[in-house]
């Protein structure tokens, strides 16, 4: 029997919306706009971009940004409830995130994940301007210069052993989905969904994923 594991991107999705581009709008540095818009583009790579847009910010504005994540992010409504259910399903479960270390891991901090199953980009305080620190590249098969390389995760986690669920929103998540067994999608990621004609299992909260993993592991696997 297949092994389920589960993906599960992080901005927009365990927390409501996006937490760098909610930095960016409101620390408006000039010139993160256009950098935005050249990723939306498919102009520059996403680390590219994410790189170029934190090195807008000085250092010292640590503090402050750190406040402003945690003050503003909320966290989507049964996320408590979805690590339990793998819990007791023994579903592994692994956060794979193009944000950055120093907003992810406190965001994640009341909540009964280890640390090396999250993935996500690092960061250096240490310079004049803050930089960002890739420790998760894409393998040989990636070309996309993604920054944390979601499909080189997933592909440690081979499709003849792994039943490979995905849940996210957005641009990160474009290639995962089409590499995985089921994607839970919103925003976005619908529609690129339906662009590309991926079957997908739309949500708004967490409560929707538990609700259709317990028919689908039933089913699959355990
Ligand atoms: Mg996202
Ligand atoms: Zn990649």
């Amino acid at each position: 029997m297949k092994r389920p594991v589960i993906f599960c991107d992080f901005d927009g999705t365990i927390t409501l919306s996006d937490n760098i581009v909610a930095i960016m709008r409101h620390f408006d540095p000039p010139g993160w706009q256009p950098l935005v818009e050249r990723i939306g583009a498919g102009e520059i790579s996403i680390r590219d971009g994410v790189g170029r847009m934190f090195e807008l910010l000085p250092s010292s504005m640590k503090d402050e940004i750190t406040q402003f994540v945690f003050g503003t992010a909320g966290i989507r409504p049964g996320f408590s409830e979805l690590l339990e259910f793998c819990r007791e399903r023994g579903i592994e479960f692994l956060v794979t995130s193009g944000g950055i270390d120093f907003f992810v891991y406190p965001l994640l901090e009341p909540y009964p994940i280890p640390r090396e199953r999250i993935y996500c980009n690092a960061s250096d305080f240490s310079g004049e301007r803050i930089r960002i620190v890739w420790p998760h590249p894409c393998d040989d098969e990636c070309t996309n210069d993604c920054g944390m390389c979601k499909t080189t995760v997933i592909r440690r986690y081979p499709r003849d052993d792994y039943f490979r669920i995905l849940i996210g929103d957005s641009v990160t998540d474009f290639a995962g989905a089409q590499l995985v067994d089921l994607v839970f999608a919103r925003s976005h990621l619908i529609r690129k969904c339906e662009e590309l004609g991926l079957p997908y299992v739309p949500y708004e909260t967490f409560h929707d994923v538990v609700r259709h993993l317990q028919t689908i592991v039933k089913k699959e696997s355990v």
